[in-house]
């Protein structure tokens, strides 16, 4: 055989880290290893090996298409690919190492693969480990704080100090979270995937997966807090952790320069290194304040040491924070980072939905859509407008329907983008790829026209709330197949070509503009 198996492998992620985000490639294949490579009867197998079942079944749902891809054109069509998957068995395996379990992609429901019931814990082959704290970082209890530098005092009332009441250890502490912040209340959608998954992993075995610390950032009202709490929630409900403490870093530095006040540093110190699952929102707030991160990298490494579970909330991703320290921004690496982004037509739908369901309100559709329409960017805003709405309802006895919302929300969605016309959509993407407008509309199946034509349905569908008939009719009275086949080529292209993807990209910001 002429090429090593770590080629092949080399080769594969070459191609796959130009088609997929630079985060996405860090957390999904880069610590992934090829185990073997076998020439059966001229086909080449490759065996790559997972670190969990978690990673198989992410890898399944999400990278499907490109892996076959991949393989297909790295070790020709007859190519094949095996996940080696470790596991971690309650009870050694009789007489032997560990074994991993095997399978065939595109096998999409593996067969030999223990019951998932529970997802097992995560153990990294050698070599992947991420770092743990080397066992010289100096442990910080007991040392001596200067008082004349760091943290400017906060002049504000002291917030209750759980770590000050005598006699209470940390498993009795009110662990500050919201019990309506559960993971069946948090809707899933493409744009918080990943972060939900991997947050119900950790919820299930804290400090037990490689996602450790697990970091989400994103803009405003995406749900940030609300995950975050969902794991304290989750793991305490299900006796996974006996104390799980959340907070966010601004009260987590209030906490602490109170401590220094009052001499109590040692018991602040002790607290927060008895605790399972340390939660804390925005950290961002901890830019520019040294000794409050001096303190917190302490508490991390020991925590990470002890195999306790870090979580962390940013709203950005962690190397655009202002003033936190080095140290502090690569422990932050190690574990798993993962976005929130603003949700889509139907997620935003789905929460709406849901949240009137909750508040036992009854909505109609055309309402839920109607504010799903206007409010785009920000699930509190989301909530807001649905609370604004019921609570008119409520006081003047009227029914909860369009024209009430109209009313309600004119402010609201004044300020909202107008919303583009197929036509409008038309134009721009036939400006930018320089195509006469009427070719799409026309029978022509040029390439070009094609490609214009399919990348405007795809947009038509995205922005607009026509259904896929209506799309069709303005192109010239395509079928609606016709429009589902473009979104999806176009979704296709996008995922595996990056020329394209900068083209939509760029057709998308044009889009944009219009829209302001
Ligand atoms: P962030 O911390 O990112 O600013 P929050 O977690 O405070 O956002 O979310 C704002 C509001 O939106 C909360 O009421 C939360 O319950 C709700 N919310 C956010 N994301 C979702 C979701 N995916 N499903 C249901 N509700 C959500
Ligand atoms: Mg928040």
């Amino acid at each position: 055989m002429d090429r090593s198996r770590d080629d092949v492998w080399a080769e594969c992620l070459g191609i796959i880290r130009d088609n997929i985000s630079r985060q996405s490639f860090r957390t999904w294949f880069e610590p992934l290893r090829a185990v073997g490579l076998e020439d059966d009867d001229g086909a080449l197998k490759l065996t790559v090996q997972l670190p969990s079942r978690f990673y198989y079944e992410w890898l399944e749902e999400h990278y499907f298409s490109l892996l076959r891809k991949t393989i297909t054109k790295v070790l020709g069509p007859g190519g094949r690919l095996y996940y080696d998957i470790v596991i971690e068995r309650d009870e050694p395996a009789a007489g032997g190492p560990r074994r991993g379990a095997s399978m065939e992609l595109p096998a999409r429901q593996p067969a030999n693969v223990p019951p998932a019931d529970r997802p097992p814990r995560v153990e990294l082959p050698e070599g992947v480990t991420p770092p743990r704290p080397a066992a010289d970082v100096p442990s910080s209890a007991g040392r001596a704080v200067d008082r004349s530098r760091g943290t400017a005092p906060d002049r504000r009332a002291p917030t209750a100090t759980p770590f000050a009441l005598p006699g209470v250890k940390p498993v009795d502490v009110d662990p500050h979270l919201n019990d309506s912040y559960t993971f069946e209340r948090f809707i899933e959608g493409d744009c918080n995937r990943l972060a939900r998954s991997a947050a119900q992993a950790i919820a299930e075995d804290p400090g037990g997966t490689s996602f450790n610390p697990f970091l989400i950032y994103g803009g405003v009202g995406l749900g940030k807090t609300h995950l975050i709490q969902a794991v304290g929630n989750y793991a305490r409900a299900n006796g996974r952790a006996r104390s799980v403490r959340y907070i966010s870093s601004e009260q987590f530095t209030q906490e602490f320069v109170h401590s220094i006040q009052q001499n109590r540093i040692g018991e602040f110190s002790q607290y927060y290194r008895g605790i399972d699952i340390l939660i804390i929102d925005d950290v961002q707030f901890f830019g520019g304040k040294e000794k409050t991160q001096e303190e917190f990298f302490h508490i991390f490494n020991e925590l990470h040491q002890l195999g306790k579970q870090i979580i962390l909330s940013a709203d950005r991703p962690p190397k655009d924070i202002v003033g936190i320290e080095e140290r502090l921004l690569s422990r932050f690496q190690w574990g798993l980072i993962a976005d929130v982004q603003p949700p889509d037509f139907e997620t935003r739908v789905a929460i709406l939905n849901r949240r009137a369901k909750d508040d036992g309100t009854k909505v109609r559709p055309e309402v839920i859509e109607y504010i799903a329409t206007h409010v785009k960017s920000n699930i509190r805003e989301l909530e807001g407008a649905l609370i604004r709405l019921q609570a008119h309802a409520a006081l003047t006895s009227r029914e909860i329907d369009q024209d009430l919302a109209r009313d309600v929300l004119k402010d609201l969605i004044k300020e909202a983008r107008p919303q583009l016309t197929i036509e409008a959509i038309q134009s721009v993407v036939c400006d930018y790829l320089g195509i006469p407008e009427d070719l799409v509309r026309a029978r022509t199946r040029k390439r070009e026209v094609v490609q214009a034509r399919q990348v405007a349905m795809y947009f038509s569908k995205e922005i607009t709330n026509h259904s896929l008939k209506t799309i069709g009719l303005h192109f010239g009275g395509r079928d609606h197949s016709t429009v589902i086949h473009a979104v999806n080529s176009v979704q296709d292209q996008v995922d595996t070509d990056p020329n394209f993807r900068e083209m939509v990209g760029n057709v998308q910001k044009r889009l944009e503009m219009h829209q302001r």
